[in-house]
């Protein structure tokens, strides 16, 4: 459930330093400490509490940035708070400073930084269906910190080495759930990297211990957990790839037992004589009034994806993507993939430069590269140069289409075509259209574009999924999208009076 991004966290300078002290830790005995969550001795390699909160308070800004900023939103805020803060108090561990920030991305994820520094995403709060849901996703990254497993992984990689997932990212990064791909490749690792299985797993009884303690019902773990696993199965689908490959990264092949332990959980609970009844609460219709009217998808400061368009109303312009691309919004570039293989790249130069952008394509950006006819032109009134050459990709040998446009302000917007070898006659009217389609909106039709929200309705009895789903920016997985988000299952027909999240545009 939760990836916590220690390798964006850590320079190179660390990690080097880490690994060095990691010799002299080797075989050392005296840093075991009694964990009173967990119950085990824990090999924290020498970092304190103290060293617990400043390492969460140096990492915190990089979280904020890496995640899309803090969500503002002070009702929500001082809910997910006040939550948190219930179920802190019945953690072992008091002492930490604990601090609940929503973070302002539609990624579905929650984490942890040691320390007390606890996250949920704006996707993940949309996606739970009850204050027993969320609460379980906070008790269970608050026992993460209770746990120092944070703190104990560490003292287990200055011990280890760590650079051997690195040579398994690419690949594997395309089955992780909830777009993570956004983030680009460290955060992946992190993510792939997250706790070990046994850590995930000790976080989850010691989840169900606190959320059950705060009076919630535990079962909610186990709903939460399905509704990740459908949603990380419609994600892939977006993305264009075999369920397969989600399957071998998913939420449930980390919390293998959770299901097991929620009903052992359950089990003492009816034994100890609380009764069943007594079992806790769900809080379903408090959560939905909670999270109605919150911000859906992507932010409109950050650029938005409608079908095979992408706006960004905060640097105003707009492209289309060549027909069933699917695009995907990153927090530095926005890529896009077809089917067949064929994909783009979308970002914009750092460096701000003079002259021709004939120049800057040949001479900067594609320097050192075999370019193919350059040719210049103008698109929306603005100085382009584009040209191609051939290359190499883990596909094989492909066809790259690199087109520079000159912003006013000297720096260049890119676009990067690829298309496999074979097929590049028939992509080049395309991703020529795709280019020709970039232009800048006005102030006006920038500010006409909002973001949308979740709103939760009453079902009529005229309403059908089709219908209510067709707000959704999923275009044909609106369907399965609006079934994720309102927990029904394939097939699950809607019922009378129903509360249902729509989005509103
Ligand atoms: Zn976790």
């Amino acid at each position: 459930m939760c990836f916590e991004p220690t390798s964006v966290i850590l320079s190179r300078r660390q990690v080097l330093a880490g690994l060095a002290s990691g010799a002299a830790l080797v075989g050392t005995a005296g840093c075991l400490d009694t964990n009173a969550a967990s119950g085990r001795d824990s090999f924290t390699g020498f970092q304190s509490i103290q060293d617990d909160i400043a390492e969460g308070q140096a990492n915190h800004p990089k979280i904020l940035k890496a995640f899309g900023g803090v969500y503002e939103h002070r009702r929500l805020t001082g809910y997910v708070t006040r939550i948190g803060g219930t179920l802190a108090k019945y953690t072992e561990y008091q002492q930490y400073p604990y601090r609940f920030t929503i973070l302002n991305t539609p990624i579905v994820n929650a984490l942890a930084l040691p320390g007390g520094y606890i996250y949920v995403t704006r996707g993940l709060l949309a996606l739970a269906s009850s204050e027993a849901e969320l609460a379980g996703v906070l008790s269970h990254e608050l026992a993460h910190v209770t746990a120092r497993h944070g703190a104990e992984r560490r003292g287990a990689q200055q011990v280890a080495q760590i650079g051997l997932l690195l040579g398994a990212i690419g690949l594997r990064a395309a089955g992780l759930p909830s777009g993570l791909m956004q983030l680009g490749q460290t955060a992946a690792i992190a993510a792939i990297k997250g706790y070990s299985r046994e850590h995930e797993l000790e976080a989850d009884t010691l989840g169900i211990r606190y959320m059950s303690r705060a009076g919630y019902h535990p079962e909610a773990m186990v709903s939460f957990l399905r509704s990740l696993r459908a949603h990380s199965k419609v994600e892939a689908q977006l993305q264009g790839l075999p369920p397969g490959e989600v399957d071998q990264f998913n939420i449930m092949a980390t919390h293998p037992r959770t299901v097991e332990r929620v009903r052992q959980a359950q089990g003492q609970a009816a034994g100890t004589g609380n009764g069943a009844k007594k079992w806790g609460r769900w809080g379903r219709e408090k959560y939905l009034t909670q999270i109605d009217g919150m911000m859906f998808g992507d932010d409109p400061k950050q650029g938005l994806i409608r079908g095979n368009k992408f706006i960004h109303p905060g640097l105003r312009f707009e492209f289309r993507a060549p027909k069933d691309f699917i695009l995907r919004n990153g927090a530095k570039r926005v890529t896009g993939q077809h089917p067949s293989g064929a994909a783009m790249v979308f970002d914009m130069s750092a460096v701000i430069r003079r002259g021709p952008a004939a120049d800057y394509l040949q001479f900067g950006w594609a320097a050192n590269t075999q370019l193919q006819d350059l040719e210049s032109l103008t698109i929306d009134g603005l100085e382009g140069a584009t040209a191609w050459a051939e290359g190499q990709n883990q596909t094989g040998p492909v066809r790259i289409r690199a087109l520079a446009i000159r912003r006013e302000d000297g720096r260049f917007y890119r676009f990067m075509y690829i298309s496999p070898l074979a097929k590049a006659g028939r992509w080049e009217a395309p991703f020529r259209r795709s280019g020709l389609s970039f232009r800048r909106l006005d102030v006006r039709s920038a500010a006409r574009i909002k973001a949308q929200r979740l709103l939760v309705v009453t079902a009529r009895p005229e309403d059908t999924i089709a219908g209510l789903a067709k707000t959704l920016p999923y275009g044909r997985f609106n369907d399965a999208w609006f079934r994720v988000l309102n927990d029904l299952a394939p097939g699950q027909a809607l019922t009378a009076k129903q509360r249902l999240k729509v989005i509103a545009s």
